[in-house]
């Protein structure tokens, strides 16, 4: 008995006592992992911010008769939501639980080793190239600009200000369809360089005080991928995806609250500006403590599809290539699928992005398309590419997976297909791998699998090899 009562004792200690279990809310039973931080009052009982704010809006809503505060003492506390419900005296409080009945604290991770390419002492354009190489299959321009872009912004954080020449920030718009690529080099850049990344859709951002997430939530989250240290989220990438969808509107004539004002309104934050962010939550209220980032040396990367861009390149392209001497076929660039890379800033305009918008995201350019070819590389190619993940996944079970470039080139001609890019890919691997995963490791006598253009196709079956038996044709 003496030794549980110990345990209900430990588990009453406070977090900074290297607590190992998890505070719950006394009102919502939400643990601290689901609810954030706990505000603690006497008698060891935790009540989470959400709840506080609760307790507060609901007490503020009340009248307590003619304004006159004497008349609180009178108050009915009965009357009032969630307050009434706390007895201190007769409460033991969730932090009297005997530990079985409680959630242990996630283990703060390892540390990590050190990071592929090292932001404090950045190596040259050609370096980081290489290591993109290793996860990006083609794309060669686009690693290129944004290799040396990463380069500039890097050595021009670590050298601070420069005395008479201030270097441009390289923030970098990126165009290219969905499942061309663009989230995953960014997060692949971010990861290499170990700095926090904050991903956000444009469409969700609105201008402060209209329903939607401010411009500025997006270094509120920032904050809380850096967990919440301001310096490393100073030195962060932010990306902000399906910025096409902020171009002006032609002919609107109501206030365009999510286009062009988001445009304008995220103008102070490109170059940079001190914003004042809530720290753990996307909107600022009472209960929420805020902090000051400097956005001077975040990286902002914005990305689109930018539909029917390539009409607007191929029109001015047409139009210079008609005139005098030069004159040209007029559907010369009809074929050309790679159009977008010939885009400008002056094509970007006439889409409807402002110029002064467009000033603070200097380096502009377009992925390749994605071809046949390409997407097969894409499966097979990148350190972490989809197969051999599948091929690591059944290694554990002592099986060999392959592939026949038949089987591979017919997964690529089906996410062409599909138009969704190399997005596509791995929904139609996980299709087919479904059978194979769950009959694999029935049989321990399987040794090898062979997956076929036939079965792909639906018209044939793997082909299996069984350990030191000669190969069979199996149905799966
Ligand atoms: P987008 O943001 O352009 O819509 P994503 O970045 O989400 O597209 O791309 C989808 C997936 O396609 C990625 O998760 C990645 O696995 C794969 N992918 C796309 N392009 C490449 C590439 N060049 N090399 C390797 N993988 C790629």
């Amino acid at each position: 008995m003496a030794e549980q009562d110990n345990e209900y004792k430990d588990g009453a200690k406070g977090e900074n006592d290297g607590n190992e279990y998890e505070d719950v809310c006394y009102i919502c039973h939400r643990p601290e992992s689901v609810a954030g931080k706990m505000i603690r009052i006497p008698n060891n009982i935790c009540i989470c911010n959400d709840c506080m704010q609760k307790t507060f809006d609901s007490m503020s809503g009340l009248s307590f008769g003619g304004g006159d505060n004497a008349s609180l003492n009178h108050v009915d506390l009965s009357k009032i939501p969630n307050v009434s419900m706390i007895n201190l005296s007769d409460l033991g409080g969730f932090m009297n639980m005997p530990n079985s009945q409680r959630i242990k604290k996630k283990k703060p991770e390892e540390k990590k080793e050190m990071p592929e390419l090292d932001i404090k002492n950045i190596p040259a354009p050609h370096k980081i190239k290489a290591k993109l190489d290793e996860y990006v299959v083609g794309q060669e321009y686009a690693k290129k600009v944004m290799s040396v872009a990463v380069y500039n912004h890097y050595k021009r954080v670590a050298t601070g200000t420069m005395d008479d020449i201030e270097i441009e920030k390289s923030n970098m718009l990126m165009i290219g369809p969905t499942g061309s690529g663009k989230t995953y080099m960014v997060r692949t850049l971010a990861r290499l360089l170990d700095v926090p990344l904050a991903i956000t859709d444009a469409t969700s951002l609105t201008e402060a005080g209209y329903i939607g997430d401010d411009i500025e939530s997006v270094v509120s989250k920032l904050l809380a991928a850096a967990d919440n240290d301001v310096e490393k989220a100073e030195r962060g990438i932010i990306f902000i995806d399906e910025i096409d969808k902020l171009a002006k509107k032609k002919n609107a004539n109501q206030r365009d609250v999510s286009g062009e004002s988001v445009q304008q309104g995220m103008l102070k934050l490109l170059e940079g500006a001190e914003v004042e962010v809530p720290v753990g939550a996307s909107s600022k209220n009472a209960m929420v403590p805020m902090t000051m980032v400097n956005t001077r040396n975040i990286l902002f990367i914005c990305g689109g599809a930018f539909p029917d861009l390539d009409n607007i390149v191929k029109e001015r392209l047409n139009k210079s290539s008609s005139m005098g001497f030069m004159a040209d076929l007029k559907d010369k660039y009809d074929k050309d699928k790679n159009i977008l890379m010939k885009a400008t800033v002056e094509d970007l305009k006439n889409f409807g992005m402002i110029p002064e918008f467009l000033g603070r995201l200097p380096i502009l350019f377009a992925l390749e398309a994605l071809d046949e070819e390409m997407l097969v590389r894409i499966l097979k190619e990148p350190k972490n590419a989809i197969i051999k993940q599948y091929q690591k996944l059944l290694e554990l079970d002592e099986v060999k997976l392959e592939f026949t470039e038949g089987a591979l080139r017919e997964i690529a001609k089906e996410a062409t297909k599909r138009e969704l890019g190399a997005r596509a890919l791995r929904a139609i691997i996980e299709e087919f791998m479904l059978d194979i995963m769950y009959e694999i490791p029935k049989d321990d006598n399987i040794g090898e699998v062979t997956i076929t253009e036939d079965y792909i196709l639906k018209k044939g079956a793997p082909q299996i090899v069984m350990r030191s038996v000669p190969a069979i044709e199996k149905k799966a």
